[in-house]
Protein backbone atom coordinates (compact mmCIF):
# COMPACT_ATOMS: atom_id res chain seq x y z
CA UNK A 1 0.00 0.00 0.00
CA UNK A 2 1.22 3.37 -1.25
CA UNK A 3 1.87 5.25 1.93
CA UNK A 4 0.47 9.57 2.09
CA UNK A 5 3.04 11.87 0.28
CA UNK A 6 3.29 14.69 2.04
CA UNK A 7 -0.51 15.40 2.45
CA UNK A 8 -1.95 15.50 5.96
CA UNK A 9 -3.67 12.10 7.53
CA UNK A 10 -7.61 12.24 6.35
CA UNK A 11 -9.95 11.65 9.31
CA UNK A 12 -11.57 8.06 9.16
CA UNK A 13 -14.50 8.51 6.91
CA UNK A 14 -17.98 6.88 7.11
CA UNK A 15 -18.66 4.31 4.66
CA UNK A 16 -21.38 4.99 2.38
CA UNK A 17 -23.42 2.12 0.64
CA UNK A 18 -22.06 2.41 -3.06
CA UNK A 19 -23.37 -0.27 -4.42
CA UNK A 20 -27.07 1.08 -3.24
CA UNK A 21 -26.02 4.58 -4.73
CA UNK A 22 -24.88 2.78 -7.76
CA UNK A 23 -27.94 1.36 -7.75
CA UNK A 24 -29.94 4.61 -7.50
CA UNK A 25 -28.00 6.22 -9.95
CA UNK A 26 -28.79 3.74 -12.92
CA UNK A 27 -32.42 3.90 -13.80
CA UNK A 28 -31.46 7.59 -14.81
CA UNK A 29 -28.73 6.45 -16.94
CA UNK A 30 -30.99 3.73 -18.02
CA UNK A 31 -33.60 6.60 -19.44
CA UNK A 32 -30.80 8.44 -21.74
CA UNK A 33 -28.82 5.11 -23.23
CA UNK A 34 -31.56 4.61 -26.00
CA UNK A 35 -30.39 7.81 -27.45
CA UNK A 36 -26.95 7.82 -26.56
CA UNK A 37 -26.46 4.46 -28.33
CA UNK A 38 -28.52 5.84 -30.95
CA UNK A 39 -26.07 8.65 -31.48
CA UNK A 40 -23.00 7.11 -30.48
CA UNK A 41 -22.84 10.52 -28.28
CA UNK A 42 -21.01 10.71 -24.95
CA UNK A 43 -23.16 10.05 -22.08
CA UNK A 44 -21.91 13.71 -19.89
CA UNK A 45 -24.38 14.14 -17.46
CA UNK A 46 -23.92 10.19 -16.24
CA UNK A 47 -20.35 11.41 -15.69
CA UNK A 48 -21.56 14.46 -14.07
CA UNK A 49 -23.79 12.34 -11.76
CA UNK A 50 -21.08 9.87 -10.89
CA UNK A 51 -18.67 12.51 -10.25
CA UNK A 52 -21.19 14.48 -7.61
CA UNK A 53 -21.98 10.95 -5.93
CA UNK A 54 -18.22 10.33 -5.26
CA UNK A 55 -18.22 7.46 -7.93
CA UNK A 56 -14.66 9.26 -9.38
CA UNK A 57 -12.43 8.28 -6.13
CA UNK A 58 -14.47 5.14 -5.55
CA UNK A 59 -10.86 2.98 -6.06
CA UNK A 60 -8.73 5.61 -5.01
CA UNK A 61 -6.46 4.99 -1.76
CA UNK A 62 -8.31 6.61 1.69
CA UNK A 63 -4.24 8.23 2.14
CA UNK A 64 -4.65 10.19 -0.82
CA UNK A 65 -8.15 11.53 -0.12
CA UNK A 66 -10.55 8.04 -1.88
CA UNK A 67 -12.77 5.53 -0.74
CA UNK A 68 -10.53 2.48 -0.94
CA UNK A 69 -13.16 0.38 -2.05
CA UNK A 70 -11.96 -3.91 -2.75
CA UNK A 71 -11.84 -5.47 -5.42
CA UNK A 72 -15.25 -6.77 -4.38
CA UNK A 73 -17.01 -3.41 -4.11
CA UNK A 74 -15.48 -2.21 -7.32
CA UNK A 75 -17.30 -5.10 -8.83
CA UNK A 76 -20.52 -4.70 -7.14
CA UNK A 77 -20.86 -1.61 -8.07
CA UNK A 78 -19.76 -1.79 -11.85
CA UNK A 79 -22.87 -4.50 -11.97
CA UNK A 80 -25.57 -1.98 -10.64
CA UNK A 81 -24.18 0.87 -13.07
CA UNK A 82 -24.29 -1.59 -16.09
CA UNK A 83 -27.96 -2.90 -15.33
CA UNK A 84 -28.35 1.02 -16.23
CA UNK A 85 -25.92 1.65 -19.11
CA UNK A 86 -23.18 -0.34 -20.01
CA UNK A 87 -20.88 2.48 -21.85
CA UNK A 88 -21.04 4.05 -18.72
CA UNK A 89 -20.13 1.13 -16.25
CA UNK A 90 -17.16 -0.10 -19.36
CA UNK A 91 -15.88 3.49 -19.42
CA UNK A 92 -15.72 4.47 -15.97
CA UNK A 93 -14.28 1.08 -15.26
CA UNK A 94 -11.33 2.12 -17.44
CA UNK A 95 -10.78 4.94 -14.88
CA UNK A 96 -11.68 2.72 -11.66
CA UNK A 97 -9.29 0.12 -12.23
CA UNK A 98 -6.40 2.05 -12.22
CA UNK A 99 -5.93 2.54 -9.11
CA UNK A 100 -7.30 -0.93 -8.01
CA UNK A 101 -3.80 -2.01 -9.61
CA UNK A 102 -1.32 0.08 -8.38
CA UNK A 103 -3.19 -0.01 -4.92
CA UNK A 104 -2.14 -3.47 -5.03
CA UNK A 105 1.47 -3.61 -7.37
CA UNK A 106 2.50 0.04 -7.45
CA UNK A 107 4.03 0.26 -11.27
CA UNK A 108 3.74 3.99 -11.83
CA UNK A 109 6.23 6.73 -10.33
CA UNK A 110 5.01 7.92 -6.99
CA UNK A 111 4.60 11.26 -8.07
CA UNK A 112 2.45 10.49 -11.23
CA UNK A 113 0.12 7.74 -8.84
CA UNK A 114 -0.20 11.08 -6.55
CA UNK A 115 -1.29 13.10 -9.16
CA UNK A 116 -3.14 10.59 -10.42
CA UNK A 117 -5.54 10.58 -7.26
CA UNK A 118 -4.96 14.22 -6.38
CA UNK A 119 -6.87 15.15 -9.74
CA UNK A 120 -9.55 12.41 -9.73
CA UNK A 121 -9.94 13.40 -5.56
CA UNK A 122 -10.31 17.25 -6.20
CA UNK A 123 -10.78 17.99 -9.77
CA UNK A 124 -12.83 15.03 -11.12
CA UNK A 125 -9.89 14.07 -13.73
CA UNK A 126 -9.78 11.06 -15.02
CA UNK A 127 -7.47 8.56 -16.61
CA UNK A 128 -7.58 5.41 -18.92
CA UNK A 129 -4.76 3.64 -21.10
CA UNK A 130 -4.33 4.28 -24.60
CA UNK A 131 -2.47 1.21 -25.83
CA UNK A 132 -4.06 -0.37 -29.01
CA UNK A 133 -3.62 0.62 -32.44
CA UNK A 134 -4.90 -0.45 -35.91
CA UNK A 135 -1.80 -2.51 -36.70
CA UNK A 136 -0.68 -3.79 -33.67
CA UNK A 137 -4.22 -4.69 -32.52
CA UNK A 138 -4.41 -5.79 -28.98
CA UNK A 139 -0.72 -4.91 -27.35
CA UNK A 140 -1.41 -8.26 -25.42
CA UNK A 141 -0.25 -9.91 -28.65
CA UNK A 142 3.26 -9.46 -28.26
CA UNK A 143 3.42 -6.82 -30.90
CA UNK A 144 5.48 -3.46 -31.53
CA UNK A 145 3.62 -0.43 -31.21
CA UNK A 146 3.62 1.80 -34.51
CA UNK A 147 3.59 5.23 -31.62
CA UNK A 148 7.18 5.85 -30.95
CA UNK A 149 8.24 7.53 -28.37
CA UNK A 150 11.71 9.91 -29.75
CA UNK A 151 14.47 10.72 -26.90
CA UNK A 152 15.22 14.85 -27.01
CA UNK A 153 17.62 15.71 -24.81
CA UNK A 154 14.71 17.02 -22.49
CA UNK A 155 12.32 14.81 -22.75
CA UNK A 156 10.62 12.87 -25.76
CA UNK A 157 8.77 13.34 -29.39
CA UNK A 158 5.77 11.12 -29.28
CA UNK A 159 4.21 10.89 -31.90
CA UNK A 160 1.34 8.03 -33.43
CA UNK A 161 -2.72 7.14 -33.54
CA UNK A 162 -4.04 5.08 -30.94
CA UNK A 163 -7.89 3.23 -31.36
CA UNK A 164 -9.73 2.53 -28.75
CA UNK A 165 -9.16 4.95 -26.42
CA UNK A 166 -12.68 4.77 -24.52
CA UNK A 167 -13.61 7.46 -21.87
CA UNK A 168 -11.45 9.68 -24.58
CA UNK A 169 -14.40 12.66 -24.43
CA UNK A 170 -13.72 13.48 -20.72
CA UNK A 171 -9.99 11.97 -20.08
CA UNK A 172 -7.75 14.32 -18.35
CA UNK A 173 -4.34 11.91 -18.48
CA UNK A 174 -3.92 9.12 -21.14
CA UNK A 175 -1.08 6.67 -20.24
CA UNK A 176 -0.07 5.93 -23.67
CA UNK A 177 2.06 3.13 -25.17
CA UNK A 178 4.65 3.38 -27.55
CA UNK A 179 7.91 1.92 -28.67
CA UNK A 180 11.25 3.78 -28.12
CA UNK A 181 13.96 3.78 -30.44
CA UNK A 182 15.74 0.80 -31.65
CA UNK A 183 19.01 0.45 -30.06
CA UNK A 184 22.06 -1.89 -31.91
CA UNK A 185 21.20 -5.57 -30.98
CA UNK A 186 18.66 -4.97 -27.91
CA UNK A 187 15.66 -6.48 -27.83
CA UNK A 188 12.72 -3.80 -28.66
CA UNK A 189 11.85 -2.02 -25.94
CA UNK A 190 8.14 -0.37 -25.44
CA UNK A 191 7.14 2.15 -22.14
CA UNK A 192 4.27 4.32 -21.27
CA UNK A 193 4.03 8.06 -21.30
CA UNK A 194 1.50 10.47 -19.63
CA UNK A 195 -0.35 12.61 -22.07
CA UNK A 196 -2.30 15.30 -20.89
CA UNK A 197 -5.39 16.56 -22.77
CA UNK A 198 -4.04 20.07 -22.90
CA UNK A 199 -0.47 18.70 -24.02
CA UNK A 200 0.13 21.04 -27.69
CA UNK A 201 0.17 17.97 -30.59
CA UNK A 202 -2.91 16.18 -28.46
CA UNK A 203 -6.31 15.59 -30.67
CA UNK A 204 -9.18 12.76 -30.52
CA UNK A 205 -10.31 11.79 -33.55
CA UNK A 206 -14.66 11.31 -33.12
CA UNK A 207 -14.08 7.48 -35.21
CA UNK A 208 -16.11 5.67 -32.50
CA UNK A 209 -18.59 4.15 -34.67
CA UNK A 210 -19.24 0.63 -33.69
CA UNK A 211 -22.11 -2.33 -33.14
CA UNK A 212 -21.64 -2.40 -29.08
CA UNK A 213 -20.49 0.02 -26.35
CA UNK A 214 -21.65 2.32 -28.26
CA UNK A 215 -21.70 5.68 -26.04
CA UNK A 216 -18.32 4.45 -24.26
CA UNK A 217 -16.49 7.12 -26.09
CA UNK A 218 -13.57 4.84 -27.65
CA UNK A 219 -12.63 7.35 -30.19
CA UNK A 220 -9.01 7.17 -31.77
CA UNK A 221 -6.33 9.44 -29.81
CA UNK A 222 -3.76 11.16 -32.28
CA UNK A 223 -0.30 12.09 -31.12
CA UNK A 224 1.31 14.75 -33.19
CA UNK A 225 4.93 14.90 -32.12
CA UNK A 226 3.57 15.53 -29.08
CA UNK A 227 6.63 17.17 -26.70
CA UNK A 228 7.19 15.64 -23.69
CA UNK A 229 9.75 16.65 -20.36
CA UNK A 230 11.30 13.58 -18.99
CA UNK A 231 9.38 13.04 -16.26
CA UNK A 232 6.44 11.90 -18.34
CA UNK A 233 8.13 8.16 -18.88
CA UNK A 234 5.68 6.00 -16.26
CA UNK A 235 7.21 2.76 -17.19
CA UNK A 236 9.79 1.14 -19.31
CA UNK A 237 10.24 -2.87 -20.37
CA UNK A 238 11.55 -5.05 -23.02
CA UNK A 239 9.04 -6.18 -25.17
CA UNK A 240 7.22 -9.19 -24.29
CA UNK A 241 8.79 -9.19 -20.39
CA UNK A 242 6.00 -9.35 -17.55
CA UNK A 243 3.94 -6.66 -16.71
CA UNK A 244 5.57 -4.66 -13.63
CA UNK A 245 2.16 -5.08 -12.02
CA UNK A 246 2.20 -8.90 -12.00
CA UNK A 247 -1.34 -9.99 -11.98
CA UNK A 248 -2.83 -7.43 -10.45
CA UNK A 249 -3.74 -5.23 -13.62
CA UNK A 250 -5.50 -8.14 -15.06
CA UNK A 251 -7.16 -9.01 -12.16
CA UNK A 252 -9.37 -5.70 -11.57
CA UNK A 253 -9.74 -5.52 -15.76
CA UNK A 254 -11.08 -8.63 -16.22
CA UNK A 255 -13.65 -9.23 -12.97
CA UNK A 256 -14.61 -5.25 -14.22
CA UNK A 257 -15.98 -6.35 -17.46
CA UNK A 258 -17.11 -10.00 -15.97
CA UNK A 259 -19.61 -6.96 -13.51
CA UNK A 260 -19.91 -5.55 -16.42
CA UNK A 261 -21.88 -7.80 -18.98
CA UNK A 262 -23.41 -9.70 -15.80
CA UNK A 263 -25.26 -5.98 -14.98
CA UNK A 264 -26.11 -5.70 -18.57
CA UNK A 265 -27.06 -9.46 -19.27
CA UNK A 266 -29.11 -9.02 -15.99
CA UNK A 267 -31.21 -5.94 -17.31
CA UNK A 268 -32.23 -8.20 -20.62
CA UNK A 269 -33.17 -10.45 -17.80
CA UNK A 270 -35.66 -8.50 -16.42
CA UNK A 271 -36.75 -6.96 -19.46
CA UNK A 272 -37.85 -10.32 -20.68
CA UNK A 273 -39.24 -11.55 -17.29
CA UNK A 274 -41.36 -8.18 -16.83
CA UNK A 275 -42.50 -9.43 -20.51
CA UNK A 276 -43.19 -12.82 -20.01
CA UNK A 277 -45.26 -11.69 -17.22
CA UNK A 278 -47.53 -9.42 -18.61
CA UNK A 279 -47.40 -10.56 -22.44
CA UNK A 280 -50.60 -11.80 -23.65
CA UNK A 281 -50.95 -12.29 -27.05
CA UNK A 282 -54.54 -12.13 -28.20
CA UNK A 283 -56.99 -15.11 -27.00
CA UNK A 284 -54.31 -16.91 -25.29
CA UNK A 285 -52.37 -17.30 -22.12
CA UNK A 286 -49.74 -15.07 -20.77
CA UNK A 287 -46.41 -16.34 -22.31
CA UNK A 288 -44.89 -17.15 -19.04
CA UNK A 289 -47.41 -20.04 -18.95
CA UNK A 290 -45.66 -21.66 -22.04
CA UNK A 291 -42.95 -23.82 -21.09
CA UNK A 292 -40.12 -22.80 -23.29
CA UNK A 293 -40.61 -19.71 -21.98
CA UNK A 294 -40.42 -20.84 -18.12
CA UNK A 295 -37.18 -23.22 -19.22
CA UNK A 296 -35.51 -19.98 -20.75
CA UNK A 297 -35.99 -18.12 -17.72
CA UNK A 298 -34.92 -20.13 -15.30
CA UNK A 299 -31.54 -20.87 -17.95
CA UNK A 300 -31.25 -17.27 -18.10
CA UNK A 301 -30.79 -17.35 -14.46
CA UNK A 302 -28.65 -20.18 -13.54
CA UNK A 303 -26.37 -18.57 -16.27
CA UNK A 304 -26.33 -15.50 -14.41
CA UNK A 305 -25.60 -16.65 -11.08
CA UNK A 306 -23.12 -18.93 -12.53
CA UNK A 307 -21.54 -15.46 -14.06
CA UNK A 308 -21.91 -13.82 -10.14
CA UNK A 309 -20.49 -17.04 -8.61
CA UNK A 310 -17.56 -17.47 -10.66
CA UNK A 311 -16.96 -13.78 -10.27
CA UNK A 312 -17.49 -13.28 -7.05
CA UNK A 313 -15.38 -16.45 -6.18
CA UNK A 314 -12.51 -15.63 -8.63
CA UNK A 315 -11.98 -11.68 -6.58
CA UNK A 316 -12.70 -13.22 -2.93
CA UNK A 317 -9.79 -16.02 -4.01
CA UNK A 318 -7.68 -12.27 -5.08
CA UNK A 319 -8.60 -10.89 -2.04
CA UNK A 320 -8.06 -13.26 0.08
CA UNK A 321 -4.89 -14.93 -1.35
CA UNK A 322 -6.78 -18.65 -0.33
CA UNK A 323 -4.42 -21.62 -1.84
CA UNK A 324 -7.01 -24.27 -2.09
CA UNK A 325 -8.10 -25.43 -5.63
CA UNK A 326 -7.52 -23.84 -8.57
CA UNK A 327 -4.86 -20.47 -8.35
CA UNK A 328 -6.67 -16.64 -7.97
CA UNK A 329 -5.33 -15.72 -11.46
CA UNK A 330 -6.59 -18.95 -13.16
CA UNK A 331 -10.12 -18.18 -11.40
CA UNK A 332 -9.52 -14.65 -12.86
CA UNK A 333 -9.33 -15.95 -16.62
CA UNK A 334 -11.81 -18.69 -16.34
CA UNK A 335 -13.99 -16.12 -14.95
CA UNK A 336 -13.72 -13.39 -17.87
CA UNK A 337 -13.71 -16.62 -20.58
CA UNK A 338 -17.41 -18.39 -18.64
CA UNK A 339 -18.96 -15.35 -17.72
CA UNK A 340 -18.78 -13.50 -21.07
CA UNK A 341 -20.09 -16.83 -23.10
CA UNK A 342 -22.62 -17.01 -20.49
CA UNK A 343 -24.16 -13.39 -20.27
CA UNK A 344 -23.74 -13.53 -24.11
CA UNK A 345 -26.15 -16.65 -24.07
CA UNK A 346 -28.41 -15.34 -21.39
CA UNK A 347 -28.91 -12.44 -23.72
CA UNK A 348 -29.99 -14.49 -26.12
CA UNK A 349 -32.07 -16.08 -24.57
CA UNK A 350 -33.92 -12.68 -23.19
CA UNK A 351 -33.91 -12.07 -27.11
CA UNK A 352 -35.83 -15.54 -27.71
CA UNK A 353 -38.86 -15.22 -24.66
CA UNK A 354 -39.51 -11.67 -26.24
CA UNK A 355 -40.08 -13.12 -29.42
CA UNK A 356 -39.77 -10.69 -32.96
CA UNK A 357 -40.21 -7.42 -31.19
CA UNK A 358 -36.80 -7.58 -29.17
CA UNK A 359 -35.19 -7.01 -32.80
CA UNK A 360 -36.37 -3.11 -32.47
CA UNK A 361 -34.59 -0.55 -32.37
CA UNK A 362 -37.28 0.85 -29.73
CA UNK A 363 -36.46 -2.33 -27.46
CA UNK A 364 -33.97 -1.78 -24.94
CA UNK A 365 -33.34 -5.38 -24.62
CA UNK A 366 -31.84 -4.83 -28.35
CA UNK A 367 -29.09 -2.72 -27.44
CA UNK A 368 -27.90 -5.40 -24.20
CA UNK A 369 -27.86 -8.02 -27.22
CA UNK A 370 -25.08 -6.06 -28.66
CA UNK A 371 -23.42 -4.68 -25.58
CA UNK A 372 -22.97 -7.93 -24.04
CA UNK A 373 -20.86 -8.97 -26.57
CA UNK A 374 -18.00 -6.09 -26.39
CA UNK A 375 -16.00 -7.44 -23.14
CA UNK A 376 -14.93 -10.36 -26.15
CA UNK A 377 -12.49 -8.44 -27.33
CA UNK A 378 -10.95 -7.05 -24.25
CA UNK A 379 -8.22 -8.90 -23.09
CA UNK A 380 -7.73 -11.36 -21.75
CA UNK A 381 -9.32 -12.86 -24.80
CA UNK A 382 -10.54 -16.59 -24.68
CA UNK A 383 -7.75 -18.13 -26.22
CA UNK A 384 -5.15 -16.85 -24.01
CA UNK A 385 -7.15 -17.59 -20.76
CA UNK A 386 -7.50 -21.22 -22.14
CA UNK A 387 -3.91 -21.28 -23.12
CA UNK A 388 -3.72 -19.84 -19.42
CA UNK A 389 -5.48 -22.76 -17.69
CA UNK A 390 -3.76 -25.48 -20.33
CA UNK A 391 -0.29 -24.26 -19.12
CA UNK A 392 -1.08 -24.15 -15.35
CA UNK A 393 -2.39 -27.87 -16.29
CA UNK A 394 0.05 -29.38 -18.16
CA UNK A 395 2.94 -27.21 -18.45
CA UNK A 396 3.90 -26.00 -14.74
CA UNK A 397 5.65 -28.10 -12.26
CA UNK A 398 3.02 -29.65 -10.50
CA UNK A 399 2.21 -29.95 -6.47
CA UNK A 400 4.36 -31.90 -4.43
CA UNK A 401 2.52 -35.02 -3.32
CA UNK A 402 1.06 -34.57 0.36
CA UNK A 403 3.68 -36.35 2.56
CA UNK A 404 2.27 -39.17 4.57
CA UNK A 405 2.86 -39.57 8.26
C1 LIG B 1 -15.41 -1.60 -26.14
C2 LIG B 1 -13.92 -1.65 -26.18
C3 LIG B 1 -13.18 -0.78 -25.42
C4 LIG B 1 -11.78 -0.79 -25.47
N1 LIG B 1 -11.08 0.11 -24.73
C5 LIG B 1 -9.72 0.17 -24.84
C6 LIG B 1 -8.97 1.17 -24.14
O1 LIG B 1 -9.52 1.98 -23.40
N2 LIG B 1 -7.62 1.22 -24.34
C7 LIG B 1 -6.98 0.34 -25.17
O2 LIG B 1 -5.76 0.41 -25.28
N3 LIG B 1 -7.66 -0.61 -25.83
C8 LIG B 1 -9.01 -0.72 -25.69
N4 LIG B 1 -9.73 -1.68 -26.39
C9 LIG B 1 -9.01 -2.52 -27.36
C10 LIG B 1 -8.82 -3.96 -26.95
O3 LIG B 1 -8.05 -4.05 -25.76
C11 LIG B 1 -8.12 -4.71 -28.09
O4 LIG B 1 -6.85 -4.14 -28.34
C12 LIG B 1 -8.92 -4.65 -29.37
O5 LIG B 1 -10.22 -5.15 -29.12
C13 LIG B 1 -8.26 -5.46 -30.48
O6 LIG B 1 -7.93 -6.71 -29.99
P1 LIG B 1 -7.92 -8.02 -30.89
O7 LIG B 1 -7.26 -9.08 -30.08
O8 LIG B 1 -9.25 -8.31 -31.44
O9 LIG B 1 -7.01 -7.58 -32.12
P2 LIG B 1 -5.86 -8.34 -32.86
O10 LIG B 1 -4.64 -8.26 -32.01
O11 LIG B 1 -5.84 -7.78 -34.22
O12 LIG B 1 -6.33 -9.86 -32.91
C14 LIG B 1 -7.23 -10.37 -33.88
C15 LIG B 1 -7.50 -11.83 -33.55
O13 LIG B 1 -6.27 -12.58 -33.59
C16 LIG B 1 -6.01 -13.20 -32.34
N5 LIG B 1 -4.60 -13.02 -31.96
C17 LIG B 1 -3.84 -11.92 -32.20
N6 LIG B 1 -2.60 -12.11 -31.71
C18 LIG B 1 -2.58 -13.34 -31.17
C19 LIG B 1 -1.59 -14.11 -30.50
N7 LIG B 1 -0.34 -13.66 -30.31
N8 LIG B 1 -1.92 -15.34 -30.06
C20 LIG B 1 -3.17 -15.82 -30.23
N9 LIG B 1 -4.16 -15.13 -30.85
C21 LIG B 1 -3.86 -13.92 -31.31
C22 LIG B 1 -6.90 -12.43 -31.33
O14 LIG B 1 -7.24 -13.27 -30.22
C23 LIG B 1 -8.11 -12.05 -32.17
O15 LIG B 1 -9.00 -13.15 -32.24
C24 LIG B 1 -11.11 -1.71 -26.32
C25 LIG B 1 -11.87 -2.63 -27.08
C26 LIG B 1 -13.25 -2.61 -27.02
C27 LIG B 1 -14.02 -3.60 -27.84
Amino acid sequence: MRGVTGRPARLPRVTRDWVAIAKGLAPGFAARAAEHDREGSFPFENFRELREAGFFRLTVPRSHGGEEASLTTFLRVQEELAAGDGSTALALMMHLKTFGQEREAPAYPQHWFDELCRGAVEDGWLNNTAASEEGLGSPAGGGLPETEAVPTGSGWLLTGRKTFTTLSPVLHYFIVLARLPASGGEPPQVANFMVLRDDPGVRIDETWDSLSMRASGSHDLVLEAVSLPADRLMTRRALGSGDARGAAGMVWFALGLCATVTGVARAARDYAVAYARERTPNSNKTIKEYPGVRTRIARIDLLLQRSRAMTYDAAAAWESGAGDGMRAVDRVAAAKVDTVNSCIEAVDLAMRVVGGVSLRKSRPIERYFRDVRAPLHNPPLEDRALEQLARAALDEPPEPAPAVE
